[in-house]
């Protein structure tokens, strides 16, 4: 494969005092800095608004990160028309010149690495550790991007004698940017620069749990030197802001991850055409997952505790890609479920920028009281197996583990995106691959096992966009494992891959008799 000469980012190395210095140095700049006003940026102006929110740290809720002003309907208008305007210029500049920027915004990223970790800590409660590698990812997604549309834009030839025949790629038009706020910074770098690079210009709605964050991306491009109208930052409310952009006529795509139940509308939305709208949206939609690793009886049962501990538990279960069910064969489960429990105890949960924290809080309010339910469900239909010790204040969930749960109960059903995992038993391999593909999702799987025919199995069989073997199932790497799924966890091909940006992207040919 060609990546172009893309080499990713590393990531910061806490074993060395002083990065651990920097990354404390970092958290003391940021706390100075909470609480500040952030405004949308369209047209190249931050602009007033009548209503704003408060952003605050989920492991602490009375502390305010930011203020931020939502767009009203007639702001996000206004963005639409300047976005049409700067399309003019922006859709006929080279790759080169559009790739430059992104480069420029990777190298503002690797300086402001530690920053952007500590806003990570304090607005959505993610530890340093989990922080970093997205900030490399993010560097990755620009430094990938701005590659693999230069190796686009020169397009194919199919000439033959007495005639030219020539393939290539344009910009789709507007791109509607709809960004969760569980990677609130890769992913809403990532789905932004691709629509960019590409040539579209591009309207960053983030989730309003992470718009200061989102309020940074917008910082980084403006500095990167991305034109006024080019790239608007729009926080609004997703029901007010984000539904009538979906529908509005002149949006020509639309990237959203999220929820399964919000990606399924925004599909449908986007399907309806508009009066005066002479085109078809396209859309890029990332939605959950109810992602299994398999235990086999010839796995190292270390090694799987380690990876399922770490999938399930790292970032308190709010990925898509997060472990939510461990299928155990029979022959194995006992001596599993005992080093499982082992190995959850000694998870510590409690604010995130405390050194010794393992496990954060959850994202808000509103979550963890659905997080808890779900455990409720889960001791009416299992055994609790272990529940950690978690703070009382603060949007802290307990990590817990389930046993004799089966396949079809609620919480080895549902996307709980929590920390919650179910142990589900198997009869046998076969047992175990049905029981991994009976949900609705598609996204990440694992398999832990020594045994070179079950490996070969699931490569074929576990239906899962990203499949794992032999290590936990999280932390992707663009143009490593390019990532993202299908049945109901997505439509679209895979973030930081080769086929990315073809969605941005209307194909062309021109014939030349000659
Ligand atoms: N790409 C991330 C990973 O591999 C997950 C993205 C998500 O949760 O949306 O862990």
């Amino acid at each position: 494969l060609d990546k172009g000469g893309f080499h990713a980012a590393p990531d910061t190395d806490y074993g060395r005092e002083s990065n651990l210095v920097k990354a404390r140095q970092a958290l003391t700049i940021v706390n100075n800095q909470l609480g500040k006003t952030y405004l949308p940026l369209i047209n190249g102006e931050y602009v007033q608004t009548d209503e704003y929110i408060d952003s605050v740290n989920p492991s602490t809720p009375s502390q305010i990160v930011g203020k931020i002003g939502l767009i009203s309907l007639s702001q996000a208008d206004q963005a639409m028309e300047t976005a049409k305007e700067a399309f003019k210029t922006w859709s006929k500049t080279s790759a080169t010149q559009r790739a430059d920027i992104l480069r420029r915004a990777a190298d503002i990223m690797e300086q402001k690495r530690h920053e952007l970790t500590a806003w990570m800590c304090f607005e959505v409660g993610k530890i340093v550790k989990e922080g970093d590698p997205e900030v490399s990812e993010a560097i990755d997604f620009c430094r990938y991007y701005a590659s693999e549309m230069e190796r686009l834009e020169q397009g194919y030839n199919y000439d033959v004698a007495g005639e030219n025949d020539r393939y290539f790629y344009q910009p789709k038009g507007i791109a509607l940017i709809i960004s969760p706020w569980n990677f609130p910074f890769a992913i809403a770098t990532g789905m932004t620069v691709a629509a960019l690079v590409a040539g579209n210009c591009a309207l960053l709605k983030p989730a309003a749990t992470s718009t200061v964050i989102g309020a940074k991306i917008a910082e980084i491009l403006t500095e990167a030197g991305i034109p006024k109208g080019v790239f608007q930052y729009i926080p609004g409310k997703g029901s007010v802001v984000g539904d009538y952009l979906v529908k509005h006529p002149d949006i020509h795509l639309i990237a959203f991850t999220g929820s399964r139940e919000v990606g399924c509308k925004i599909y449908a939305d986007a399907a309806i055409l508009q009066p005066k709208q002479k085109h078809l949206k396209k859309v890029i939609a990332e939605m959950g997952g109810k992602n299994a690793i398999i235990i086999d009886e010839s796995a190292d049962l270390d090694q799987g505790v380690a990876g399922v501990v770490q999938s399930a538990f790292g970032f308190s279960g709010q990925k898509c890609s997060a472990c939510s069910r461990v299928i155990v064969l029979n022959t194995v489960y006992d001596a599993f479920v005992e080093r499982l429990i082992e190995a959850v105890k000694s998870l510590h949960v409690g604010d995130a920028k405390n050194p010794s924290t393992k496990i954060g809080p959850v994202i808000d309010a509103a979550a963890q009281t659905r997080i808890l339910e779900y455990i409720e469900k889960g001791k009416e239909q299992g055994t609790l197996a272990i529940q950690v010790e978690a703070p009382e204040q603060g949007y802290f969930v307990p990590p817990t583990v389930f046993t004799d749960i089966t396949e079809d109960a609620v919480i080895a059903q549902e996307e709980i995106f929590g920390p919650v995992l179910a142990v589900i038993k198997a009869d046998g391999f076969d047992h175990a691959l049905a029981i991994a593909n009976g949900t609705d999702y598609a996204l990440t799987g694992g398999l832990y096992s020594r045994t070179p025919a079950h490996i070969d199995r699931a490569y074929k069989e576990f239906e899962v966009g990203n499949l794992y073997i032999n290590r936990g199932i999280t932390g992707a790497i663009v143009a490593r494992q390019p990532f993202g799924g299908f049945k109901l966890s997505g439509v679209g091909s895979k973030a930081g891959g080769p086929d990315y940006l073809l969605q941005f992207l209307e194909p062309r040919v021109v014939t030349e008799n000659i």
